[in-house]
């Protein structure tokens, strides 16, 4: 069912990523006729399925954390009652170096309540000196005890300077360019200090990993907008759409210069986009100006993910582990993947995460797949042939997190016009979950207005 042109309560969305998924689904939910517009082939955006030499991979490995509260909410809602629970594999915090790294960093939270399953991953933690396990619990705690006191120009290197080298290098280090995809010496110290008081701070669940089992686009995107059809919506892919107008009938949006008026828009693209997203008279309304003002300031991080595959099954004694960073950072085994679709004669599929820049980008991808391959070899001499490498890039995974970075906040930008996406979240950094909590704010924001526009024609 499709509502007729110019009836109040279609709405439209603009980008079918995490962030616009979730606000379809939630306005469609509400009994709003809403229509998804996604240039892209396939939605998801940045975290979605892709097919590389037909075998189906993601466009990035990612890990979620028990702390993405909207995220698994989101995930049961698509999933069913018993939801979310096969779709992700649950794992306690843990830093596990793969293969031989003598003096690497070990440490596992313990299964014990909060927040004794720190203090144990800290007492039973390996290669750090008593003294550095010490320094790192202070330094944790007074993170916790006073946020304020971080000055909003410090970077993670700046506020942890004091830290022994093993417990920065070893621990700070990585998590900080895992959940912000920026080095430490360019990070905010504040939002990192949100994401560690948000996973460590709350109870033992909120700090595991969750790896995904099932493919990006399978485990939100594709069951989400499935909903939003069997709520009578629709879903226009290819479609690069741009709001136009802004008046007190409706918002218009063009596609290849046919144009529709809804009620409402979503504008749900990635930061680089909005500008495309926003035509001209839109973006001189004093709201968008300020947004297309703060999202042409970012600077951006790629993220790299090398996916291998081998002949015979691999030793990991945990489904995530940490390498030496020279160059790959993380290992993955692929829980997601099936070995009905891996390409002939491979046992095993690994995935390879290097995130934020570096030496690594100046090289090309196959010279990239070797040296992963070589590093995992030095690592574990032992490793089976490979049958299968691939390297994809994204290049403006997220926008860099550095100190005192202006955003958007999710919601009304100009009448009629919503924004969302994961740079728009106050509170995490570029994340899935940012990225669905601010489809949500987008989603209320819309049903605000409608319920205004109500009473007044009531
Ligand atoms: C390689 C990689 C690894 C990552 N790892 C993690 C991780 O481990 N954990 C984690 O939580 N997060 C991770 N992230 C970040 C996470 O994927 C993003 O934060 C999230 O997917 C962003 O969702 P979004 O909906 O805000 O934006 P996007 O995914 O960018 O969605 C925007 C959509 O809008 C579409 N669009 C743009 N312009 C138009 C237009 N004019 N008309 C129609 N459609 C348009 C785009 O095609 C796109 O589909 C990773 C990202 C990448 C790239």
């Amino acid at each position: 069912m499709t509502a007729p042109p110019g009836d109040r309560r279609r709405v439209a969305v603009i980008g079918a990523g995490w962030a616009g998924c979730t606000a379809a689904l939630e306005l469609a939910r509400r009994g709003l006729a809403v229509t998804v517009y996604e240039q892209a082939r396939m939605p998801g955006g940045r975290a979605r399925r892709v097919l590389l030499d037909g075998v189906p991979v993601d466009n990035g490995q990612h890990l979620l954390l028990g702390a993405y509260g909207e995220c698994l909410r989101a995930i049961a809602q698509v999933h069913g009652a018993d939801a979310g629970a096969p779709a992700l594999l649950r794992l306690p915090l843990a830093l596990q170096p793969w293969g031989r790294q003598p003096g690497a960093v070990r440490l596992t939270a313990w299964r014990a309540p909060a927040p004794w399953h720190l203090a144990g991953a800290l007492v039973g933690a390996r290669g750090l000196r008593l003294g550095a396990r010490y320094a790192l619990a202070a330094s944790l705690l007074r993170l916790r005890r006073d946020p304020a006191a971080i000055p909003a120009t410090a970077t993670v290197a700046d506020w942890f300077r004091d830290l022994p080298r093993a417990a920065f290098d070893g621990i700070v280090a990585p998590l900080c360019v895992a959940a912000l995809n920026t080095l430490p010496e360019e990070a905010s110290a504040r939002v990192f200090a949100k994401v560690l008081d948000t996973a460590l701070g709350g109870s033992r669940a909120d700090s595991d990993f969750l790896v995904p089992t099932t493919d990006l686009s399978s485990l939100l995107p594709e069951p989400a907008l499935r909903q939003v059809a069997a709520q009578g919506g629709e879903l226009r892919l290819g479609a690069a759409a741009q709001v136009t107008a802004s008046a007190a009938d409706g918002v218009t949006v063009e596609v290849e210069g046919h144009s529709e008026i809804f009620s409402d828009v979503v504008v749900a693209v990635g930061p680089h986009q909005l500008a495309q997203a926003l035509g001209a008279r839109p973006a001189d309304l004093p709201g968008c100006r300020a947004a297309l003002a703060m999202a042409g300031a970012f600077a951006y991080e790629p993220i790299v993910t090398v996916y291998l595959g081998f002949r015979a099954p691999v030793a990991m004694t945990a489904p995530v582990m940490r390498l030496d960073d020279r160059p790959g950072q993380w290992l993955f085994d692929r829980h997601g993947g099936s070995s009905t679709t891996w390409p002939a004669g491979t046992a095993t599929m690994l995935a390879v995460v290097i995130s934020a820049h570096g030496a690594h980008q100046r090289m090309e991808r196959e010279a990239l797949a070797v040296a992963v391959e070589a590093q995992l070899r030095r690592l574990e001499p032992g490793l089976p042939a490979v049958t299968w490498a691939r390297v994809i890039t994204e290049r403006r995974a997220t926008y860099a997190c550095t100190p005192g970075l202006a955003r958007p906040a999710p919601g009304r930008l100009a009448p009629g016009i919503h924004l969302a996406g994961d740079y728009t979240d106050a509170e995490f950094p570029a994340t899935l979950e940012a990225a669905v909590r601010s489809g949500r704010a987008a989603a209320v924001g819309v049903l605000e207005a409608r319920a205004a526009a109500d009473v007044r024609s009531a």
